[in-house]
């Protein structure tokens, strides 16, 4: 462990001093000599989290996810619009409702499939990924590359929610939480399993995670397709809001593709296990093991492409909201800045990374 951490203490700070020197010069040809200093000297020493949490816009630049959906970036995100004839936003003070066009055009059609289905005049869309992706400042571990979206487990109303609404209204969670990983029967309906399992039909969705006791549930009454069950993964969390996860588009070089799901419905002891006492106890510690120093995602740690596509000219958030202008966006200087990276730095990603897209929850 300690060895494994020096190697990549030692890989990161050699990679980060190149990446600095090519954030400089990027940085020099956009915004000129003093404050591109600083952007890269920023770079260097804030957590990623905190560079990409705190841009407002896209880049201006082709829709591409680049990276790992929990260790990545997106370039030319576009935003849904925060009001559609069958959807609304939430949260819009987060500012996370942006994707990349594949993910906003299946979020859009998933909400006119969720009407069809009888649930109320279509969905609440909650976080999908801030403008250029990213780690964030809080909630997610994934999110990152514009191709997750996290939908809630209340429908639409007919009327729209008003601005303080979208902030304030409280998650309604599916569980009774006076027992142990057990669905509400009250809340829970046979409309919310077809939801769920809607959105599991579509070929461009790689997985759908929801609660433990939400899949059970579906093992235990779903009569359709049981193999589209197996996209269906239980996980922390994911009691009010269930979690969309696509494919790497065709053509997206760039995308880490996650391992696929093994074959069956998932109802076996890949399920079991989250009912035993082993994911919910606290971790062990060795009694003489020295602390370990908590370790922030820098810039350098994510793929170098990332740099570019934040230091990219932004987008207007008009020419950038779906439905709007997107189209007719012109591919811009910053597209062959990205993609001068992007082909000099193809596959530099670990293979083992993040199976688990939220953060673990004490156990109540
Ligand atoms: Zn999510």
């Amino acid at each position: 462990m300690t060895l494994e951490k020096t190697g990549a203490e030692k890989t990161g700070a050699k990679a980060g001093t190149l990446r600095k020197i090519g954030l400089a010069a990027l940085a020099a040809a956009f915004f000129g000599g003093a404050l591109a200093d600083g952007i890269a000297h920023a770079a260097e020493s804030t957590p990623a989290k905190q560079l990409f949490g705190k841009v407002r816009l896209p880049s201006n630049s082709a829709a591409a996810p680049i990276g790992f959906y929990a260790k990545g970036c997106m370039a030319g995100a576009v935003a849904i619009p925060t009001d559609g004839p069958t959807w609304q936003a939430m949260r819009l003070s987060r500012n996370r409702r942006w994707g990349n066009p594949a993910m906003i055009s299946l979020l859009e059609k998933f909400s006119r499939d969720a009407v069809s289905l009888g649930w109320g005049s279509g969905i609440l869309i909650g976080d999908i990924s801030q403008p250029r992706g990213g780690p964030m400042l809080t909630g997610h571990a994934s999110h990152q590359i514009g191709l997750d979206a996290d939908i809630w487990f209340q429908a639409k109303p007919a009327q729209p929610l008003s601005a303080e609404a979208r902030e304030d209204m409280p998650f309604v969670s599916m569980l009774d939480k006076s027992k142990f990983l057990t669905v509400n029967p009250k809340r829970w309906t046979k409309t919310h399993a077809n939801l769920v399992m809607q959105a599991a039909s579509y070929p461009q969705v790689e997985r759908v995670f929801v609660n433990p006791a939400i899949k059970k549930k579906l093992c235990e009454t779903w009569t359709g397709d049981r193999g589209l069950l197996g996209k269906v993964r239980p996980v922390y969390g994911h009691d009010e809001h269930f979690h969309i996860r696509m494919h790497c588009p065709s053509g997206a070089a760039n995308c880490k593709a996650q391992a696929a799901v093994t074959p069956g419905d998932g109802c076996d002891k890949s399920l079991a296990w989250w009912f035993s006492k082993e994911p919910w106890a606290k971790p062990t510690v060795k009694p003489n093991a020295k602390p370990v120093k908590p370790r922030f995602t820098m810039l350098s740690d994510l793929p170098k492409a990332c740099a570019a596509v934040l230091a990219a000219p932004a987008a207007s958030e008009t020419s950038a909201t779906f439905g709007t202008a997107y189209a007719a966006q012109p591919a811009s200087d910053a597209d062959a800045a990205i993609q001068n990276v992007i082909n000099t730095t193809a596959g530099d990603l670990p293979d083992s990374d993040i199976p688990i897209p939220e953060a673990r929850p004490t156990l109540q």
